[in-house]
């Protein structure tokens, strides 16, 4: 699908979001906070749910975990504009608390859709909720910083499931964590690259034709 194709699903979509007042944590928020970011993208990361700063801005990690999150991304040489961020529950649950499970179900078929459209290779999962929708039954402490390739809707998705930011601003040892596990974005992106490059390749060598 072309970007702008992709563009405008996206819009339409976060209209229809921003009027459907069936969405559990609506009310009392200031904000839909749809995402943001290149809807072209390899690489998509999704969050849990969007704070205070969110909330009021419209936008995803705009706060001090998204100032980590914009380090982190500089520190592997990608820009913030050149991915697309988005979360689990798209307006913020009060009090910043976890999002139950119900509120993450009456969302779902919103970042699915997001998800389809944006059509990522890579997902990276920033803390639990995210990662447990590609990833059930595991525990963050064990797979974050391993990719591992899910097979999503018929596509198959590599998924990098990492801490949450918020978690590593309060903890410096998460921190030094989410950093050396941000440089496994990197690897994983070079090999997504370097396999459309063999693909490109293959589809430009002259097939052997048979009469019989
Ligand atoms: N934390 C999240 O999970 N998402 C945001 O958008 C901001 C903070």
């Amino acid at each position: 699908m072309q970007k702008e194709e992709k563009r405008k699903i996206l819009i339409e979509l976060m209209k229809k979001m921003k009027a459907d007042d069936s969405l559990p944590l609506k009310a009392g928020c200031t904000n839909l906070v749809f995402g943001e970011g290149n809807v072209d993208t390899k690489v998509l990361f999704i969050g849990e749910g969007p704070g205070f700063y969110e909330d009021q801005q419209a936008l995803p990690f705009v706060g001090r975990a998204g100032q980590l999150l914009n380090e982190l991304l500089t520190s592997i040489g990608l820009e913030r504009k050149e991915v697309f961020i988005t979360n689990v529950v798209h307006h913020r649950p009060p009090q910043n608390r976890d999002p139950l499970p119900e509120e993450m179900a009456a969302y779902q078929p919103y970042l699915d859709k997001i998800i389809e459209v944006i059509d990522p290779k890579v997902i990276v999962t920033l803390g639990r909720f995210s990662m447990g929708k590609f990833l059930p039954g595991v525990t963050i402490t064990r797979v974050h910083g391993k990719p591992e390739v899910v097979s999503w809707n018929g596509r198959d998705i590599t998924i990098v499931p990492m801490y949450h930011p918020a978690a590593a601003l309060r903890n410096g040892s998460i921190k030094e964590q989410l950093a050396k596990d941000f440089l496994v974005i990197k690897d994983v992106l070079n090999k997504v690259e370097e396999k459309e490059k063999e693909k490109d390749e293959e589809k430009k060598k002259p097939k052997q034709e048979s009469l019989v």
